[in-house]
């Protein structure tokens, strides 16, 4: 039995003619089979790629041999078919055609080829074309992946770096789209390029925290009332970014300053922008730096951000490292015991300082030096003004304080050598309590008061209560 079909003159490329040779054969064993039920053990083409297309799942191919397939494996499944060589193939006599004197003795057309004449078991079953790889007409699958901008920006550590990386690939994106003519090769970005970089950035960050506001303030321009920003009125700026509204239209400021954008301080482009301002503002603190963000934008949970920002920050760790500290000897008892109120009383000068001398309409200025008298239990301090730095000045003073504040029963006073370092007036001071003169004097005094004057010792300024 045979049967054949004229091939259409255009359209139609020669594997898929022996794909439509195939499926023919598959209709007429279909038929044959059931009409004399016998099984079917095996169907012969001589097209690999027919073979191939015949085993590849039809979803994969294009519509045309996607339909014969299907047709052609329901009636016959692809493992009945096998490869026939042409030399061996029977049908190839007579598509080619050959001459009646040759016809009479081709054993190939009369009895096929030599093996069919063996049992089954015995026929060719080649395979090697079930490894083909190179398939034609498959669909082409286009497989886009948009990763998360979480992903695109986490190995950037610089927003200036950020914004002109991805303002370069937004030029590529848009030249790809465009005519040759129309593309722009620039060599450098412009400010225009940049800021809409900028925006499409935040555009993307804030879809991120915000995607639900997002919708929200584009179908109804208002946010759902459980929204962690209701309270701000956002709205939605002409270039699709989330300000806040606040009510601050009519107010002489930017318009950054009346609507900053809204930006949530956990994400790491919101970090990159705080840490740009952070070093652009030559390292500012965090309390600083977050009134500089504030004319721009609106983060939820700035403070921590800013904080986080100052205290990672390298330089700023070098600058403000806690240096060491020496630990500082014993307080003496009189300054940790209870005692009333100067009773061990430490004394000093201030000064000078300049006051007026008089009531009349020029007065004259005068220097003079004002003696601190501390208690040493308690803290408190009484102070007299003295006119000159002499020891009747100073018994003065010291006196008016007795008088005032009752007699203390030791008396300490600096030691000259605890402000080596100290002005020319400083210095005076102190070289007044070591001078002999002064001590002998003060002395005296003090001990006709029962008064017990000390000196505190070298470098240990605590002794004296200040
Ligand atoms: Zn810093």
């Amino acid at each position: 039995m045979a049967k054949t079909k004229v091939a259409p003159i255009n359209g139609s490329t020669t594997p898929r003619l022996e794909l439509c040779g195939a499926q023919l054969l598959s209709k007429i064993m279909s038929i044959v089979a059931n009409a004399l039920s016998i099984p079917i053990s095996g169907l012969y083409a001589v097209s690999t790629i027919t073979l191939c297309w015949l085993s590849t799942p039809p979803a994969r191919l294009k519509a045309y041999v996607c339909n014969r397939v299907a047709d052609t494996v329901s009636r016959i499944p692809a493992h009945h078919w096998r490869h026939v060589p042409t030399s061996q193939n029977p049908a190839d006599v007579a598509s080619r055609g050959t001459l009646p004197r040759s016809l009479i003795t081709n054993s190939l057309w009369w009895n096929g080829p030599s093996w069919l004449q063996q049992p089954p078991s015995e026929w060719p079953a080649s395979t090697h074309w079930r490894n083909c790889k190179n398939i034609q007409e498959l669909k082409p699958f286009v497989l886009l992946a948009s990763p998360p901008l979480e992903d695109l920006t986490k190995d950037f550590s610089s927003y200036s770096s950020i914004k002109r990386i991805f303002t370069w690939c937004c030029r590529f994106i848009l030249n790809c789209r465009q005519p040759r003519e129309n593309r722009n090769f620039a060599k450098d970005l412009t400010l225009e390029e940049i800021q809409c970089t900028e925006n499409k950035l935040i555009v993307l960050t804030q879809s991120r925290f915000y995607k639900r506001e997002q919708k929200d303030l584009s179908s109804s321009g208002e946010v759902s009332k459980q929204s962690s920003i209701q309270r701000l009125r956002p709205f939605l700026d002409n270039h699709g970014l989330i300000r806040v509204g606040g009510r601050l239209e009519k107010a002489a400021l930017t318009s950054d300053q009346k609507h900053p954008i809204i930006l949530h301080h956990s994400d790491h482009l919101t970090k990159l922008i705080c840490r740009q301002s952070h070093i652009d503002n030559l390292h500012v603190g965090p309390t600083t730096l977050l009134g500089i963000l504030s004319l721009q934008y609106y983060i939820v949970g700035a403070k921590q951000l800013t904080k986080r920002i100052s205290r990672d920050c390298v330089r700023c760790r070098k600058a403000y490292a806690r240096t060491a500290t020496q630990v500082m000897g014993q307080l003496p008892h009189k300054r940790v015991v209870p005692t009333s109120t100067f009773h061990h009383t430490g004394a000093d000068f201030a000064g000078p300082i300049q006051v007026k001398r008089g009531y009349t309409r020029k007065p004259s200025y005068i220097d003079v030096y004002i003696c601190v008298f501390v208690c040493m239990a308690t803290k408190a301090v009484h102070f007299e003004i003295v006119m000159n730095l002499t020891t009747a000045d100073f018994i003065a003073a010291l006196r008016r304080f007795v008088a005032r504040r009752g007699i203390p029963e030791t008396l300490a006073t600096d030691n000259g050598t605890n402000f080596v370092g100290a002005q020319r007036e400083l210095q005076k001071i102190y070289q007044f309590f070591d001078s002999t003169e002064v001590q002998s004097t003060v002395n005296h005094f003090c001990t006709a008061q029962n008064i017990k004057w000390t000196h505190s010792p070298a470098r240990s300024p605590h002794f004296g209560g200040l």
